[in-house]
């Protein structure tokens, strides 16, 4: 490591808290930073400088506080945290850095704007892995949290650490009665207990390992190349 030049640092972020009854806790830290390794290893393989650090494994959970042993950390601290990070960075001329996210609560984009604002050298962005590809390209049922892409991947990936797909409930998420909420336009935090009963969003009856391999593939690729003309860009010419 120490004589190895380092273009880009990548931050993996998850969170920690209840998957519907079959997947465990810390889901969206072993996604993301499995994710993150194999993408980069990827993008190594074709020239690409990339480090990755050990991810960070609590996330904004606001809307979750009653749901036992989902951890929650606030935006306020997320922005400490990268902040620290950036300083080591920046310091030690390490100029790109993508934030690398897992979890839906997350949301990096304000932070990311003052994070640019004090590290003006740095080149600073984030991603949402599970906003890669299209769900319907490789699912059957959509959902959001614990729901049938995140159960095939784990399924694909750890499946020593999931219980019985009966063990699972429904994953029937409710709706806003107001429909702006439903639109994508307005936004409100939900409150998950009154959205949920088991925690999950989306039916994860039909996963499957095998779809789970093909939409990982499609990720790594997405994320790899991604990484690959991070590591590649000038910062000074960005656009075109
Ligand atoms: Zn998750």
């Amino acid at each position: 490591m120490k004589d190895q030049d380092v273009e880009l640092a990548v931050l993996p972020w998850g969170a920690t808290e209840a998957h519907n009854y079959h997947l465990p806790f810390s889901t969206d830290n072993i996604l993301v930073q499995t994710i993150a390794n194999e993408s980069a290893a990827a993008a190594w393989e074709k020239g690409a400088k990339v480090l990755v650090l050990p991810a960070v494994p609590f996330g904004v959970n606001t809307g979750q506080l009653d749901i036992r042993l989902n951890i929650n950390i606030n935006p306020s601290t997320q922005l400490a945290i990268l902040n620290d990070v950036a300083d080591v960075l920046n310091r030690h001329k390490i100029y790109k850095f993508l934030i690398l996210n897992g979890h839906g609560g997350n949301d990096f984009r304000q932070i990311i704007r003052e994070l640019g604002f004090r590290y003006p050298k740095m080149f600073i962005c984030g991603c949402n892995w599970f906003q890669s590809f299209s769900n319907a390209e490789f699912f059957e049922n959509s959902g959001g949290h614990a729901d049938e892409m995140e159960t095939s991947i784990m399924q694909f990936l750890v499946p020593e650490l999931l219980l019985p797909l009966n063990e699972a409930g429904s994953g029937k998420g409710k709706k806003f009665r107001i429909k702006a909420f439903n639109e994508n336009w307005a936004w409100a935090e939900r409150k998950w207990t009154q959205v949920t009963t088991d925690t999950g969003i989306g039916d994860p009856s039909k996963a499957t390992p095998e779809k789970g391999e093909r939409c990982y593939n499609e990720i790594i690729r997405k994320t790899s190349s991604l990484m690959l003309e991070l590591s590649l860009a000038d910062v000074n010419n960005m656009y075109e």
